[in-house]
């Protein structure tokens, strides 16, 4: 049986792992799953697949989730550092899909434990890339890419040498805002953010989608996780969302990963590799597809992937400052305090002032670090957000 804790248990991606290991529960022993507000999702899941505890992040919610589980024999706990333990239990695989920056101590407390740690969360890698990659050097560990694009670089590469890689091209939805008239963005609303044309997500991820602050993500990603130059790091705007990543090597050729837009099979790639299973998502019809299209993407439009590249240049905790205003701007366009384009302005903002302050890109990167500036980050992004509010 293998052992599987999954982090981020009752987010999106949380469910479509869920889903793929329901199928054949015998092989699975569930150790842990955690997961935030949702505790009657939880609390049934982990009944179900009688795992040994459930967590929320919430520690007042404690009491709720242990009445929910009350006579099941699944353990309850709650909080930060009780999500670290659990991600600790002895695993053979652990899923990180908690949605942020909060997904960063755990995953790296799982990987000091040498799992094999499925990657979903973005902010792992761009706010803490060589404290990442260290510690699975380290402690023996591994890590699978599961966004479907680093999946898809991922199985480009199986048999290559990373040497003759040329270029990587991310492909991208260009979300829900592709086709507006530029000006119109500004009156964009969190509804109409809230929408993606291909993909059924969580509602931070699709905003991000529409802003392409989660491409600009995904740039970074690449450049972490494969160690290939920002040069050589591409996006282009692929509305079939069929495409989801190619590699170019240097003899010209261009290796596609093509595949339904269907989280299933980048997690059931992770849950399985290095073998492939047969796995529940669609098998697509090329004739009836007809063509696949791509466009290249408008930096005035979508700002954040020029900062991607600022970012990626730089390196050290420009990933954390990054993210940490990204997520920062988020929340207040979520709350109706900045306009749809103001998110860019602001995280371009924050990026400018902190890079100023003398030592932080060549700062030593430790978990306490990462967590400083992500704070810090965070109250520039507030002040950011403030300055523009007061313009208004
Ligand atoms: P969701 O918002 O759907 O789920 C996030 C999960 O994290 C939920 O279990 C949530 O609990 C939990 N959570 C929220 N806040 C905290 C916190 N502070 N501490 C601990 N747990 C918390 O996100 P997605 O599943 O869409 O995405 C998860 C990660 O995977 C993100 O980093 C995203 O960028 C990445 N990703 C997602 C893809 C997708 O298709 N959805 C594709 C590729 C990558 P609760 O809901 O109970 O409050």
């Amino acid at each position: 049986m293998r052992r599987v804790t999954i982090l981020g248990a009752t987010g999106s991606i949380g469910q479509n792992t869920i889903d793929l290991i329901a199928r054949t529960p015998e092989e699975y022993e569930v150790v842990a799953l955690t997961g935030g507000r949702n505790i009657d999702r939880l609390a049934a899941d982990a009944m179900r697949l009688r795992a040994g505890i459930a967590v929320t992040c919430h520690e007042e919610l404690l009491g709720d989730l242990r009445d929910r589980l009350a006579g099941s024999g699944v353990e309850a706990a709650a909080g930060a550092q009780a999500l670290v333990e659990a991600a600790r239990r002895p695993a053979d695989w652990v899923m990180s899909a908690i949605v942020g920056s909060a997904g960063l101590a755990p995953g790296l407390a799982a990987l000091e434990e040498g799992v094999t740690l499925a990657l979903a969360n973005k902010e792992t890698l761009v706010c803490a890339g060589p404290l990442v990659l260290e510690t699975v050097e380290r402690h023996g560990g591994r890590l699978l890419p599961v966004d479907s694009e680093h999946s898809a670089v991922f199985q480009a590469l199986l048999g290559e040498d990373i040497a003759a890689v040329e270029r990587v091209i991310i492909t991208a939805s260009g979300g829900a805002f592709r086709d507006w008239p530029l000006e119109k963005l500004k009156t964009a609303t969190l509804a109409e953010a809230s929408t993606h044309p291909n993909w059924d997500m969580g509602q931070r991820i699709t905003i991000d989608s529409a802003s392409m602050f989660n491409k600009a993500l995904e740039l970074i990603e690449t450049r972490e996780y494969f160690q290939v130059d920002p040069e050589q790091i591409e996006a282009v705007i692929h509305p079939e969302s069929l495409i989801h990543a190619l590699v170019g090597f240097r003899d010209g050729a261009l290796m596609a990963h093509v595949g339904p837009p269907d989280m299933r099979h980048a997690i059931g790639f992770a849950l399985h590799w290095p073998a492939r299973r047969d796995l529940p998502v669609a098998r697509l019809d090329l004739a009836e597809i007809g063509a696949f299209t791509f466009r290249a993407p408008d930096p005035a439009r979508y700002p954040a992937l020029g900062l991607a590249h600022e970012v990626m240049r730089r390196r050290g905790l420009a990933g954390a400052i990054f993210n940490a205003a990204k997520e920062r701007a988020l929340d207040g366009f979520i709350a109706g305090e900045i306009g749809f384009p103001d998110m860019a302005a602001v995280v371009a903002d924050v990026l400018d002032k902190m890079s100023s302050e003398s030592g932080l890109e060549n700062a030593t990167m430790t978990l306490d670090k990462v967590l400083d500036i992500d704070r810090l980050a965070r109250i520039r992004a507030e002040e950011a957000i403030a300055a523009r509010r007061a313009l208004t």
